[in-house]
């Protein structure tokens, strides 16, 4: 799996911009959330990643904190698990993305689409400043509804 060093580059500047330090290990655990950025990795997801490089637990939590206060990566919750999932914010977009969850499957499909319209409505009706969203929308996925899943 190739991080590309654009991408890299970002977050720490984005980390260095929150005045914290970049470690050889939090560039490691970076890289794991790269190059698994869509599929909302938990803490233990990632602790087994990075087998190899030593890096302990209480480092990982840490680190995914830090990170969280950083604004480069957003903690996730799907279909009522109590497990807290991590999801890589996309530098170059304005808000974060949104998921649709297939009730049937479990599946978790992200959008980028941003919700523009709404937003010109909530400002004009509520006067409210919208800053970000994070939007779960649960269903069924097209495989699910086709029948057509080989799996289960
Ligand atoms: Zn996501
Ligand atoms: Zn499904
Ligand atoms: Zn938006």
């Amino acid at each position: 799996m190739i991080t590309s060093d654009y991408e890299l580059k970002q977050y720490l500047q984005r980390i260095k911009d929150n005045q914290a330090k970049i470690t050889t290990q939090r560039i490691e655990i970076l890289k794991v959330l790269i190059d698994h950025k869509h599929e909302h990795l938990t803490a233990e997801d990632i602790v087994k990643q990075l087998n190899d490089s030593k890096i302990g637990q209480a480092t990982v939590y840490r680190t995914l904190e830090l990170f969280c206060s950083c604004g480069i990566l957003n903690k996730v919750n799907f279909k009522k698990e109590e497990m807290t999932r991590y999801d890589l914010i996309d530098l170059n977009k304005k808000h974060f993305h949104h998921h649709l969850i297939c009730n049937q499957c479990g599946k978790v499909i992200e959008i980028n689409d941003d919700l523009e319209k709404l937003e010109k409505t909530i400002q004009e009706n509520y006067g409210f400043k919208i800053i970000n969203h994070e939007l779960t929308i649960s269903g069924i996925c097209k495989e699910c509804q086709n029948g057509d899943r080989d799996e289960n």
